[in-house]
């Protein structure tokens, strides 16, 4: 007997999202090596369109790491963050503290600037922080999924430029749905990952780095070295053995996005959000965050008071009608449901699906 799965699984939670099946078709692709023509030439397409994608310059650079969202948190802190250096870290949910953690890991000294769970930072405290000491870096997340609440990372970016330290983006959940400006808006680093906004499976952390932290880049992390992976990536010698049907599935949900243009895609995220937000409130149920902070790509829903086993519905949704939908993290376990519309998994006809099922669970 096989435990492969048979039947389809609608993935509406908070990560991964659904894969389309010309995604998926790529990965099947005749394989080739690492060191290939055939791989190289894939690899400088990608990295062109990632270049797009995040906005950063030739004199920047966009690749995508091996490995999870993490990866590409750990290979922003590794080369940016030294040992000793002081390290300011916006933390208004689960990832934001992701992230003070790995700076720590790496000898930072850590300033923890703590928001409310379930509110954007008010960019004034970050100020004052700045004001107060002096920082090597400040890291934020610009899509806290934990939350659902879209935090502001240009004001924040702009602080940053005025007193000096570099600023370190989670782009996670909002690449590839919420613009993201890397040249635009000053920021230094920033990653993403493949199973999110872009509509792949997971397995690569894209990430950006502009120019003067491209320069600066040194790392004790020998796998997420910059200058090591840009040997691979650019100078074309032997670094680590890239997933071939990974980098095929990358390249496929990046040809999505160009043919369909960020423009119209951040648009179809706005609306598709909007359309499950007023139909949840026909519903009598809300968001976590209040209207102007929301995340587009991930929909925090406040568990109603008639509900008394909220972990019975998720598991109804899932076992009943083949849909996944996310549990609260942390103080937020038991309080909210997070539902992703991201990728190709942001369509009127999910939210229809999600909403109608969920109406014969709770009523
Ligand atoms: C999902 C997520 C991560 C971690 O990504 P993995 O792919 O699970 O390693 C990091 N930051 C944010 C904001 C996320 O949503």
């Amino acid at each position: 007997m096989s435990f492969l799965p048979t039947t389809p699984r609608l993935l509406l939670g908070p990560g991964p999202s659904p894969v389309l099946p010309r995604v998926l078709e790529a990965m099947t692709a005749p394989q080739r090596s690492h060191l290939d023509p055939d791989m190289l030439a894939l690899l400088d397409d990608i990295r062109r369109r990632l270049h797009g994608l995040f906005n950063v310059s030739a004199e920047g650079i966009a690749l995508a790491v091996p490995g999870t969202g993490s990866s590409g948190l750990e290979a922003a802190v590794a080369n940016v963050v030294q040992e000793g250096d002081a390290v300011l870290c916006v933390v208004t949910g689960y990832f934001g503290d992701r992230l003070a953690q790995v700076c720590q890991r790496y000898g930072a000294n850590v300033t923890r600037l703590a928001g409310e769970w379930g509110r954007a930072i008010d960019p004034e405290a970050v100020r004052t922080a700045l004001q107060h000491a002096s920082f090597k870096a400040v890291t934020i997340v610009h899509a806290e999924t934990s939350t659902g609440v879209l935090q502001p990372v240009q004001a924040v970016a702009a602080l940053a430029r005025e007193h000096g330290p570099r600023i370190i983006v989670d782009a996670v959940t909002s690449l590839g749905a919420h613009p993201v400006d890397v040249d635009g808006w000053g920021l230094d680093v920033v990653y993403s990952c493949s199973q999110k906004g872009l509509g792949a499976p997971s397995g690569f952390a894209p990430i950006a780095f502009n120019a003067a932290s491209r320069a600066a880049a040194r790392s004790r992390s020998f796998y997420l070295d910059l200058p090591l992976l840009e040997g691979y990536w650019i100078k074309r010698g032997y670094h680590h053995t890239i997933s071939t049907p990974l980098v095929y599935a990358l390249y496929e949900a990046l040809c999505v996005i160009d043919e369909e243009t960020m423009e119209a895609r951040s648009a179809r995220h706005a609306r598709v959000h909007g359309e499950f937000v007023a139909e949840l409130a026909e519903m009598g149920l809300s968001l976590l965050p209040p209207e102007g902070e929301r995340l587009w790509t991930l929909n925090t829903v406040r568990i109603p008071e008639r509900v008394t086993d909220e972990a019975k519905v998720r598991i109804a949704l899932r076992d009943t009608h083949g849909i996944e939908i996310g549990a609260g993290l942390g103080p937020l376990a038991g309080k909210i449901w997070r539902v992703g519309l991201m990728g190709a998994g942001a369509t009127s006809e999910n939210v229809a699906t999600l909403l109608s099922a969920l109406k014969q669970e709770i009523g």
